[in-house]
């Protein structure tokens, strides 16, 4: 499947994954421990999913479209047998959504078959596919991993092992990637020299298990082991386990994605030494010492406003109650293709409790402001439900550039912060105040303890080359990518948000 530039660069492109896989089978088969993973796995995508079992060398899987309790039955899990697997989730918005693009993605190959998952965006992909497919390649699929796959295989034909080929890959690959490959002998995980996307290793008796998020090694009862270190090669197979680290590794700055401790991780899992729960948390007692305001209660924007929300409760003082409750069983809005569809489903998802809220002072946290869809309904179900005053906090600094790694984020004309000052948002959302998390408290969020994260989408600062072709793909909407917005004024006393710097 042959692509050409505009198409590839259109946003319908961008996926958001997690990954799971394991060797050995003495205390779970492994199509059952992933489909535990996936599980647990479930909020980092929600449109298709996939197992890929070996079967003493012999590689085949199942895949479709639709959640892991959809996809996979008994039947279909007691039918993977093998001793070890990897496993997918996939989310991407609406374009990209085809079967084909489903993962583990498994090929056939001279040194026989290749099965890889992948999270992440490379930000040469296209330059590596125009590249492969100028010497004759032939794509079946229109994401990233279809070229990491290939020139595994092609590197594979000149190397001694299959790992020295994903080494040897890795040193064409830019961008985002977290990685599982199974070979027909071994389980590889490895992880792009700035570590974007998080990846995990577990042990549950003799079994190895590689993850996106620790939530899915607890989901299966594995121990945790510790994180995969950005540019590290982790090599499984009947000899143990041994690590190497990519050539490229050297010079590069870790770039863990912040958005996965704000929005993106389960609460549950630690990510390269850290709590995503004390995380968020921390974010609201900024918030509070940041955008104090006299209130009676502190509420949460379910899931991922609440921890935020307990967190500016405990450092003002100002009681958390549960203003908002979710109906569990509706996808995240977000992935709604469109903006009226976003709007309505919104509605159907959360609902508030008028008796908390009646007459009240109310703080309400939620983690990001995007489009603005969401905030604007809260801030109008909370005054439908009676709160006497709305008071916006959000746990993340305002969205102004888009991500090239994975995170989907709309382009720039559809960024509420990048065509409105903060006040102006404030306003159009009809709350009282509003504060966002300042971008250079993201550091402290972290308590200081992280080496290098990437905030590309608050800063503009990308870690890595941004190839010309994808910036302009991401500049729809009338806004010129390639100048700073001027300086926003700043918010007044009644509109407490700081503008970004
Ligand atoms: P919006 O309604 O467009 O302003 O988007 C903000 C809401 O979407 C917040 O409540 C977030 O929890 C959620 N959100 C933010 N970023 C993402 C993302 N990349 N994928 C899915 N949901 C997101």
């Amino acid at each position: 499947m042959s692509i050409d530039s505009k198409e590839y660069f259109s946003e319908e492109l961008h996926e958001e994954c997690g990954v799971f896989g394991i060797y050995g089978n003495d205390s779970l088969a492994p199509a059952y421990a992933c489909y535990n993973g996936l599980l647990a796995l479930q909020h980092r995508g929600q449109e298709s999913c996939g197992i890929a079992v070996n079967d003493r060398g012999v590689i085949s899987g199942h895949k479709n479209m639709g959640l892991v309790s959809e996809v996979f039955s008994n039947e279909v899990l007691d039918s993977l047998t093998g001793q070890m697997a990897i496993a997918h989730v996939r989310y991407s918005t609406a374009g990209g959504s085809v079967r084909e693009n489903s993962q583990p993605l498994v090929m056939r190959y001279v040194k026989g078959t290749l099965a890889i998952a992948h999270n992440g965006n490379l930000t040469n992909a296209y330059e590596v596919r125009k590249e492969l497919e100028m010497r004759g390649a032939i794509f079946q699929t229109t994401i990233d991993s279809e070229a990491i796959a290939y020139l595994i295989a092609r590197e594979r034909v000149n190397s001694a092992s299959v790992e020295e080929a994903v080494e040897r890959t890795m040193r064409q690959l830019e961008g985002a990637y977290s990685l599982l490959v199974m070979s027909p002998q071994k389980l590889i995980a490895a992880r792009d020299p700035h570590g974007f996307r998080p990846l995990c290793m577990g042990r549950l008796g003799e079994s190895i298990i590689f993850a996106s998020e620790s939530c899915a090694l607890a989901a299966c009862g594995a121990e945790f082991v510790r994180d995969i270190e950005p540019g590290e090669i982790v090599v499984v197979d009947d000899e143990g386990v041994h690590s190497i680290t990519s050539q490229m590794s050297g010079n590069k700055k870790k770039s863990l994605c912040v958005f996965e401790y704000i929005y993106f991780a389960r609460t549950d899992s630690e990510i390269d030494g850290i709590s995503v729960y004390k995380s968020r948390k921390e974010a609201g007692r900024i918030l509070a010492r940041e955008f104090p305001v006299e209130a009676d209660i502190v509420i949460g924007v379910p899931e991922s406003g609440i921890d935020a929300a307990i967190g500016y409760s405990e450092e003002s003082g100002i009681p958390y109650e549960k203003g908002i409750v979710k109906n569990g069983y509706i996808g995240r809005t977000f992935i709604k293709p469109t903006q009226k569809e976003r709007a309505k489903s919104v509605k159907l998802k959360l609902n508030p409790l008028r008796s908390v809220l009646e007459g009240k002072r109310v703080v309400v946290i939620d983690d990001s402001i995007v489009r603005g869809t969401t905030c604007d309904r809260i801030v109008k179900m909370l005054r439908d439900a009676g709160a006497k005053e709305v008071h916006l906090r959000i746990s993340s600094p305002p969205f102004i550039w888009p991500c090239f790694y994975g995170t989907d984020i709309p382009s720039r004309g559809e960024l509420i912060a990048v065509k409105h000052t903060i006040d102006e948002i404030c306003e159009l959302t009809g709350a009282d105040s509003l504060g966002f998390l300042p971008p250079d408290k993201l550091g402290d969020m972290l308590f200081g303890q992280n080496t290098g994260f990437c905030d590309a989408c608050f800063s503009g600062n990308y870690p890595t080359r941004i190839p010309e072709k994808m910036l302009s793909g991401k500049e729809r909407g009338g806004v010129d990518f390639g100048k700073k917005l001027p300086p926003k004024k700043k918010a007044d006393a009644s509109c407490l948000g700081k503008d970004e710097n």
